[in-house]
């Protein structure tokens, strides 16, 4: 039997979907821990180690955001968020506040699976960096030696743009706001920072001949900030549009 050794933790306050749910993902061999709020959500988060999250929105007590900024305060674990809606605002909401990826409701358990394996894919585990490479097609990250080839050839980057390239390379698709890149980036969070982000995206895209209006690698997303396309995969682009 294929045993992936996955742990997902499930937050859906409906036990007909949560249930439904945990039966589709326990036949896939990952391990399911159920949590039907948002109080018993952080609770088990805090109590063990998992590899992914999915979250629904609308729930008791604490609400789908809330637990995932409660989450992104300590952790990177891959999020999908559950939307009742596919509304811009839900989903920028849910973008914004870190999760990894979305899904309106109602959605096939198929579909859900499909994007977990994609964002197991897609985000870059600790093995990896451990092992001190990333490979994201053209761009290889050194992560011992702290640099960045593209096609081979190694890029001239500053200290704060291999650090942000490396925030933002690590998790492909997920959209980070400025304020997220200003705390892992500069380490401090001060308002006026935010810019001096913007302007590390304008020189990462200079240095990895990328174009703002047809970018290959770095999108902004506005109203938002930005994220990475590692260019290996196509996959659904949450947030592409807005
Ligand atoms: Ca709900």
């Amino acid at each position: 039997m294929a045993e992936n050794n996955k742990t997902i933790l499930l937050v859906e306050d409906e036990s007909s979907i949560r249930g439904a749910i945990t039966a589709y993902l326990e036949h896939e061999h990952y391990d399911v821990v159920q949590a039907e709020d948002g109080v018993i959500a952080l609770d088990k988060f805090n109590s063990q180690e998992f590899d992914l999250v999915v979250l629904d929105l609308m729930l008791p007590r604490l609400s789908g955001e809330q637990v995932c900024q409660a989450i992104r305060e300590t952790s990177e674990v891959p999020i999908i968020m559950l939307t009742a809606k596919g509304g811009i605002e839900d989903r920028i909401i849910g973008l914004e506040l870190g999760a990894d990826d979305y899904l309106v409701k109602p959605f096939s358990p198929r579909e859900l699976v499909a994007r977990i394996r994609a964002l197991f894919r897609r985000v870059v585990t600790g093995d990896e960096a451990e092992r001190g490479r990333i490979d994201l097609g053209d761009i290889v990250i050194d992560t011992i030696g702290r640099k960045v080839f593209e096609n081979g050839k190694e890029l001239d980057i500053t200290s704060s743009e291999y650090k942000l390239l490396y925030t933002l390379a690590s998790h492909p698709g997920r959209v980070f706001s400025r304020m997220e890149l200003v705390k892992k980036v500069l380490g401090y969070d001060f308002d006026g920072y935010e810019r001096t982000i913007d302007s590390h995206i304008k020189n990462l895209r200079a240095k990895l001949g990328d174009d703002s209006k047809h970018p290959h690698w770095l999108f902004t997303v506005h109203g938002v900030g930005y994220r990475f396309e590692s260019g290996k995969e196509h996959h659904d682009e949450p947030g592409s549009s807005a």
